[in-house]
């Protein structure tokens, strides 16, 4: 059985993972950066990820019952993210590719999340899920925490129809959950209070052709917040503002591609009441919805094992000189062999 040892480090989580060739996912082993109060410093994140690394490489092969010998490719999330977090998985990773003479293969990182709802998607039904079908050419809906695209698979390229103008919906929510002083990442922690609000409070509604906007709204919760609205209320309404928000322009790119299946990804995919939105929205208009467990769906290593799997079957691979970090590379600048 060939196996690919896959690296991801674009933001907060530094994550090792053995994949199989036919799709098995054999270790998903993570650490995540989190703090109590204050946001993400780069030079402190790729500090934690330095100091996880190898010892995530041991346990990853040991739950997946291997070692490096077993190893036939190395993966690593080559694009894009923060530069100083990129550089801890991608060094690892090449230095175990030259130490073993192993191929090594770069993955951007949102086709990644793309790529692995195709392998490991299940589809939502109204009593659960149906296990039987597989999704192959789904609209991605990426919310995560520096990315917020709408990504599908159209003439030869990953292409992306709608994005955010300014920050991800992930960063909207924990800048939001920053200002309400609940640590970080903020996302669940508004999930939490969110389900005991009642009451929508006006919010500005931010969508521009298939683009969203997240920015201002940031200003107007924290200035909400300082008037003394309930918090409860503020979470429950930014999420259903900003989850409408994304789901508008999903279901429009699913209508202007006429594909017919969605599939979520990213840690705020996560998200109950963004899921169930989701699903109403393909129930609405007969299209399917897939979702993955959630350790697919947050930032993860399987994934990009999965995706340098099918990049190096489709020839691809990268020589040591050429193997840099590449942290502001787009989607729709992959050339795609694989598909
Ligand atoms: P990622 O960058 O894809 O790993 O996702 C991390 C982001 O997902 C952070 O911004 C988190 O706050 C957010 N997140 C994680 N779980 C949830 C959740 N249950 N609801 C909303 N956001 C979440
Ligand atoms: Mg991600």
């Amino acid at each position: 059985m060939k196996l690919c040892l896959g690296f991801e480090s674009t933001a907060h989580t530094i994550g090792v993972s053995v994949v199989s060739f036919d799709g098995v996912v054999l270790s998903n082993e993570r650490k995540l950066f989190t703090t109590s109060s204050g946001g993400l410093i780069p030079v402190k994140v790729a500090e934690h990820h330095c100091s996880h690394v190898f010892d995530l490489v041991s346990s990853s092969l040991s739950k997946a019952g291997v070692s490096i010998s077993d190893i036939s490719l190395i993966a690593f999330s080559q694009s894009p993210g923060i530069g100083h977090c990129l550089r801890i998985g991608a060094i690892a990773a090449r230095s175990l590719a030259a130490l073993h003479g192993l191929p090594l293969v770069g993955v951007n990182h949102c086709i990644a999340h793309l790529e692995i709802g195709r392998l490991l998607g299940k589809k939502v039904s109204s009593d659960g899920f149906s296990s039987d079908v597989s999704c192959s050419d789904p609209i991605l809906l990426y919310a995560s925490g520096a990315n917020t695209q709408v990504i599908g698979f159209e003439g030869g390229k990953y292409r992306v129809f709608g994005e955010t103008l300014d920050i991800g919906i992930g960063n909207f929510l924990d800048s939001f959950a920053r200002s309400l002083d609940l640590g970080f990442p903020g996302g669940p922690k508004v999930e939490v209070l969110a389900r005991k609000g009642s009451s929508l409070i006006d919010l500005p509604y931010s969508v521009k052709g298939m683009d969203v906007s997240f920015a201002g709204l940031v200003t107007k919760l924290s200035q909400l917040a300082v008037k003394g609205c309930s918090h409860e209320d503020l979470c429950f309404s930014a999420q259903e503002y900003v989850f409408a928000m994304i789901i508008e322009v999903a279901e429009r790119a699913l209508a202007h591609t006429g594909k017919s299946e969605l599939v979520l990804g990213g840690g705020v995919a996560c998200n109950k009441r963004l899921q169930e939105m989701a699903f109403k929205m393909c129930e609405d208009r007969g299209a399917s919805c897939f979702i993955v467990d959630n350790e697919f769906n947050v930032d993860n290593a399987a994934m990009i094992a999965w995706t340098g799997i099918l990049q190096f079957s489709a020839g691809d691979s990268l020589s040591l000189v050429n193997s840099g970090i590449l942290p502001y590379v787009r989607t729709d600048d992959i050339e795609v062999s694989w598909r």
